[in-house]
């Protein structure tokens, strides 16, 4: 779970990490409300979960109560790589001397966490590593950074002992933070120099493992939900993992890498996926309606394709699961079965006697040519 600036902030904050001080607004009314509590110039920044926000122009600066509204109305209307701004922070800009970068991520290739620090701050970071990876000071590490870790990290970026010393300080903190909230991501970018040689996070970005969300009840008063996919969430709360794609062919499939598979097929056949929709192992029939469910939510779904290999799912819930969904639901797409291992026999035979329109297919090419290219004949025999 990705959290906004202003959240990732609020909890640099709880931990002494030095940050501005600002407001959250999500109309100019409310950016009214609040713009006379600070100092100008301000800084107006879009809360949108990606990064890159200052080159799509969703940061801004402005000198006076006039500029900073305008700013805010243009950002509050801006799209930054596909998401509408909802929300934007305003705090009173610093005055910047220099940009450092400072990050913990897990790095996959070696299973643990790396920290990460450099004097070239600001900019993004992959292009760094891409282009001058020397500039990039690594240590991997598995619990908080000791302050003797911290301090001989800092002083390879800082020559100046009494700003190491602070940065120490600050990276000891961010690991803390990357390990109390079991981050993906923990990251300052920019870490500024001020004028008045302070340090402070300018940016904030934290990622939570989705994984470790149920013993980390505390984010959950900072996640923002209005940049979430109501479905995503349902589906979550049933036990389902779903992704909602741009293309028309709904998909229902047991095991993420099935269901991958079975997007790449029906991308072979010149079709585009509508979702990603995983239904889990011992999936019962209540999921496979909730997942029709979602599945039909959306008005561009032409056609279904229920791809099922039974190993610990039973074919004849999955069978049972859809008879039930044709009966509470108005499904007037094509929908292709096929159900391969436990049970498929019996819910073949299911299927068949409840004369409802499901095309069965008897292997998963045909299955998904079935979907992306349905024939009338095929569905009203
Ligand atoms: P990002 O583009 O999404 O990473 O957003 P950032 O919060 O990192 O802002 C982008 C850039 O805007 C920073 O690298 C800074 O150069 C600049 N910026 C952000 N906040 C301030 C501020 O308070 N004062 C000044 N002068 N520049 C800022
Ligand atoms: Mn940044």
């Amino acid at each position: 779970m990705k959290l906004l600036e202003y959240a990732s902030k609020e909890i640099f904050d709880s931990f002494g990490i030095p940050t501005q001080k600002g407001f959250i607004a999500s109309s100019v009314d409310e950016v009214e409300r609040v713009i006379d509590k600070l100092e100008y110039p301000v800084v107006i920044k879009a809360q949108v979960p990606v990064g890159g926000r200052g080159k799509a122009g969703g940061v801004k600066l402005a000198n006076t109560r006039e500029e900073a509204l305008e700013k805010a109305k243009e950002i509050l209307s801006l799209n930054i790589k596909g998401i509408p701004v909802k929300k934007v922070l305003i705090a009173k800009a610093e005055e910047i001397e220099k940009e450092y970068y400072v990050g913990i991520t897990l790095d996959r290739r070696y299973s643990k966490p790396v920290f990460i620090t450099s004097k070239e701050g600001g900019v993004d970071i992959e292009e760094i590593a891409r282009t001058k990876p020397e500039a990039l000071i690594k240590r991997y590490i598995s619990e908080p950074l000791r302050p003797f870790e911290s301090r001989e990290l800092a002083f390879q970026v800082f020559d100046d002992p009494t700003l190491a010393l602070q940065a120490s300080d600050i990276f000891m903190k961010l690991s803390k933070v990357y390990f109390t909230f079991d981050c993906q991501l923990a990251e300052i970018n920019p870490l500024a120099l001020t004028p008045s040689k302070e340090l402070k996070a300018l940016d904030a970005k934290i990622i939570v493992d989705d994984n470790a969300l149920y013993r980390q009840g505390e984010v959950e008063n900072l996640r923002s939900k209005e940049y979430e996919n109501p479905e995503e969430e349902e589906a979550k709360e049933f036990g389902l993992s779903f992704v909602k794609l741009n293309g028309n062919i709904g998909c229902m499939v047991n095991g993420a890498g099935l269901a991958m598979a079975t997007m790449d097929v029906i991308k072979f056949w010149g079709g585009e996926p509508a979702n990603f929709l995983d239904v889990g192992g011992s999936s019962n029939p209540e999921k496979v309606k909730k997942g029709m469910e979602i599945i039909l939510r959306d008005r561009n779904v032409k056609s279904i394709f229920i791809n099922i290999f039974g190993g610990i799912t039973r074919c004849d819930d999955i069978a049972k699961g859809l008879i039930e969904a044709f009966g509470s639901m108005n499904i007037n797409v094509p929908v292709i079965v096929r159900l391969t291992g436990t049970n498929e026999d019996i819910a073949r035979e299911m299927l068949e006697r409840s004369g409802l329109p499901i095309k069965t297919a008897k292997t998963m090419s045909e299955g998904a040519r079935l979907a992306v290219s349905p024939t009338q004949e095929h569905f009203h025999p």
